[in-house]
């Protein structure tokens, strides 16, 4: 899709050393997110807190990511990186198919206009009636346990339409460096690997329109030789399970995992290397299994360096000469930028004053949120400009894992609103 450039004239693309994300223009000290200056943002919106996406910034990443995967992979929104429903219609156009992960996610795909036919849905736990939701929609179910093998059975004979399956598999190999492990072990995701030669004998004895293998290993990895050795080693694994198979395979989604820097010293994902391991794995596959299209699954790399969250100092405290900028959101619209979603060291995301860009006036100063717990911390001890009441703090990498992460009851604040823009 074709999206206006700035609106903002001049902009540069340096961020200052406080905030070395270089995805977004600054313009007269402001960053600018979607053509807009943030103060100005901050008045459309109306409000603060809120998230905002770049809606240029989606579009380019999966042009960037469509230049070096081969053609013949599809690519899939893993839609609960970010289920906001104008993201995943802005999505819809953009990918192959969508990942859900509930029937709740299911509705979104759908009303955004995704196609059923390349929608996935995949999860641990699926109640009987979000199973016959899936089979009525015509959409690929993931199944990921015998229980779901029998429901399915029932639920095909019923509404007359057999139930499109995949299977998805607990590998016997782990995504090495991974930030969140899915696969290999005991996992409560899949089926495992050794039980696969049972599950898709019932499978193929219950009649369900079997498809294919889903192979999941992990989230949030920078290393692309681990990423390459996954994908090898679930496609290897497809390979011998096919042979097992009551149908052809015609679908085999080898996973993601594909990470986004956070942390000081994280190198962004080099995508080449997986980009020719894809296209060797193509060019096998057009003789292994040559009914079956090639699928990664990406949440985050799709999302989350186009969004930001934007919170207002309220308040401005000194403590026993610690300076303390409260602000009017926190952990319960981020609760991964305040350490608590899966770190296990907590780390500073990436943070800075949005709307003082060009101070050089700067000082080591926490950001905190108006949470009553000390868990509530955006910034732990930063270097940032100086920043007053009424300053826009800006959180950077947050386009994944935010507001539908987060829990927004807690301690009864207002709920953030989200835009697209
Ligand atoms: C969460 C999830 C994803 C997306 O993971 P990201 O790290 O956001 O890319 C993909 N597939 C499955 C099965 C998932 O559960």
């Amino acid at each position: 899709m074709q999206v206006d450039s700035p609106k903002v004239p001049n902009p540069s693309r340096m961020l200052p050393k406080h905030a070395p994300m270089n995805q977004f223009f600054v313009n007269d000290g402001e960053l600018v997110v979607g053509g807009e200056r943030l103060s100005m943002l901050a008045a459309r919106v109306g409000q603060t807190p809120f998230y905002a996406y770049d809606r240029t910034l989606m579009c380019s990443r999966v042009a960037t990511l469509r230049k070096v995967l081969p053609k013949q992979v599809k690519l899939h929104y893993a839609m609960k990186a970010n289920p906001m429903p104008a993201v995943v219609g802005l999505m819809a156009g953009l990918v192959d198919g969508i990942d859900v992960a509930s029937a709740g996610e299911l509705k979104v795909a759908l009303d955004a206009g995704a196609n059923p036919c390349e929608v996935s849905f995949a999860g641990p736990g699926k109640r009987d009636n979000e199973l016959r939701q899936a089979v009525a929609s015509r959409v690929l179910i993931n199944i990921e346990s015998f229980r779901e093998v029998s429901a399915l059975e029932a639920i095909s004979s019923e509404l007359g339409l057999p139930a499109r399956v995949a299977v998805r598999v607990n590998p016997d190999f782990e995504l090495k460096g991974s930030g969140m492990k899915m696969g290999g072990g005991p996992k409560p995701f899949g089926v495992d690997v050794e039980q696969m030669p049972e599950l898709l004998a019932n499978i193929g004895r219950a009649g369900l329109d079997f498809e294919g293998f889903h192979l999941f290993a992990g989230s949030q990895n920078l290393l692309s030789e681990s990423i390459c050795d996954a994908q090898q080693k679930a496609y290897e694994l497809a390979l011998r399970l096919a042979q097992q198979a009551p149908l052809p395979v015609r679908f085999l989604n080898l996973g993601g995992g594909f990470g986004i820097p956070y942390f000081p010293g994280d190198q962004p994902l080099d995508l080449a290397p997986i980009g020719d391991n894809l296209a060797r794995l193509v060019q096998r596959a057009q003789t292994d299994l040559p009914h079956a299209s090639l699928v990664i699954e990406l949440g985050r790399f799709l999302v989350g360096e186009a969004g930001v969250y934007v919170t207002r100092i309220v308040d401005r405290k000194i403590s026993r000469d610690h300076v303390y900028l409260v602000a009017d959101g926190g952990l319960h619209h981020h609760l991964a930028a305040s350490g608590n979603f899966g770190q296990v060291v907590r780390k500073n995301y990436p943070v800075t004053i949005g709307n003082q860009l060009d101070s050089q006036n700067v000082e080591t100063a926490s950001v905190v949120g108006p949470l009553c717990t000390p868990l509530d911390l955006l910034a732990d001890r930063l270097t940032l400009p100086v920043a007053q009441v009424g300053d826009l703090v800006v959180v950077f990498q947050s386009g994944a894992y935010g507001a539908s992460a987060s829990p927004q009851g807690f301690l009864g604040h207002p709920v953030c609103i989200e835009v697209l823009v």
